[in-house]
């Protein structure tokens, strides 16, 4: 049988959902001024996490870090990230795909596949489907998404690429030779930019030179694992499956995906610790705990890797779960892969406080708890854009003064 997959993906994902959540409440669209989401204006650091189509003019780009993004454009309007607005948008769209799929994998974020195969009953047309999913969550969330269409991940994946945004476009196998195939190698799914370098080099231009070349010749350029897969993926050969994550299962996670990759430790563990804030929020909302924290990171391809450790006490505690997050992706990581997706997850919940069993009470741990319940109250009184957390953990004393002065000025 064959199969029929959509790939659906939000555009320039962080910034949208910022600008909607805006829209709604009558703020200007920030999506039509250079603006950005990420770091801190005032402190100059940070990285951009994504940014608007006119910041994109400036030249600005996904993973640089803010100062240099504001020398290119002083005017950049920059927002806080907020990853429980981005969590709440992700659902709401993967909700309605799920309406129409009996098949989704949520592969990021701002990112699924709908297995559609078999559906040709129900849905005759799968273009005016993709329509209908696109102009849903638009109207319904005010954010726009691309659906590319294929008979295979590889295939609705390179289809939701082509021209953005609020696009729906297929990528059938027989259109491979005229849409695929007269692009540069670079811009095939998994060909990074070393990797397309040395295509090049070999004289391997378009992702047709790569198709048609002899596999022996591009493994011996690329790696023999490497190249059979670039080889498959330039025919539009990708058998793996979508696969629906279990339900619930996992406890409380958090995943997110870059633009452009992470290439640095420093840049992951400033990712990790909005992570780390944004999960140990939720846990402590719900007054659980976890027994286990793992780190799971995705390069260029699929596959997700990750890592976890059993702990001794259980923890709701977002200092500890930065820090076992960094331990563990420092394991999990070779240093130089560069990686599209960063995630925490926290599971083996507990809700039985057995901190207070304890007979000797840990200082340091009631001193992070404290900074915790701040930065909780922080975030229930302004919103989570009020506080970012600096990316050292010296910086918890910032959260503190942060704290006192927004009060103060509440009190005023
Ligand atoms: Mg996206």
């Amino acid at each position: 049988m064959e199969r029929l997959i959509f790939h659906v993906d939000v555009n320039s994902a962080y910034l949208s959902w910022e600008a909607a959540r805006r829209v709604s409440q009558g703020e200007p669209d920030i999506r039509l001024i250079p603006s950005a989401i990420g770091g801190d204006k005032e402190k100059r650091t940070g990285v951009i996490l994504a940014k608007s189509i006119p910041a994109k003019k400036f030249g600005i780009k996904t993973g640089e870090p803010v100062a240099m993004a504001l020398r290119k454009c002083p005017d950049l309007y920059l927002a806080k990230p907020d990853f429980r607005l981005f969590e709440r948008c992700s659902k709401a769209f993967m909700d309605i795909c799920r309406e129409y799929a009996p098949v989704v994998e949520k592969i990021s974020i701002d990112e699924c596949f709908l297995d559609l195969s078999g559906t040709h009953r129900i849905y005759p047309d799968p273009v005016a489907l993709a329509y209908t999913i696109k102009d849903r969550i638009r109207n319904e969330l005010g954010f726009t998404v691309n659906v590319g269409i294929g008979e295979c991940k590889l295939l609705a994946k390179m289809a939701s690429d082509f021209e953005k945004p609020d696009k729906v476009h297929t990528l059938y196998r027989r259109e491979i030779p005229a849409k695929m195939w007269p692009l540069p190698v670079g811009d095939l799914f998994s060909v990074g930019a070393a990797t397309a370098q040395k295509l090049r080099r070999g004289e391997i231009q378009t992702i047709g030179d790569l198709a048609n070349a002899d596999l022996g010749r591009i493994q011996r350029i690329v790696g023999v694992k490497a190249g059979k897969q670039i080889h498959d993926y330039a025919n539009g050969i990708d058998p793996s499956p979508v696969l629906a994550e279990p339900e619930e299962a996992k406890g409380y996670s958090i995943s997110t995906t870059l633009e452009e990759d992470v290439t640095t430790r420093e840049q992951a563990a400033k990712v990790l610790l909005a992570l780390a804030d944004s999960v140990t929020a939720r846990i402590r909302s719900d007054g659980a705990k976890a027994c286990c924290v793992a780190v799971s990171i995705r390069s260029n391809d699929f596959k997700t890797r990750s890592h976890q450790r059993s702990l001794q006490e259980p923890t709701d505690i977002s200092k500890e779960v930065y820090q076992i997050s960094k331990e563990l992706f420092s394991e999990l990581w070779d240093g130089h892969t560069p990686l599209r997706l960063l995630g925490i997850a926290l599971t083996n919940i507990t809700r039985e406080d057995v901190s207070q069993m304890s007979l000797f009470p840990d200082e340091g741990r009631e001193k992070a708890r404290k900074l915790d319940k701040a930065y909780d109250a922080i975030q229930s009184k302004f919103g989570s854009s009020a506080i970012v957390r600096g990316s050292s953990l010296t910086s918890d004393l910032q959260v503190g003064k942060k704290y006192k002065a927004q009060m103060e000025e509440k009190k005023k």
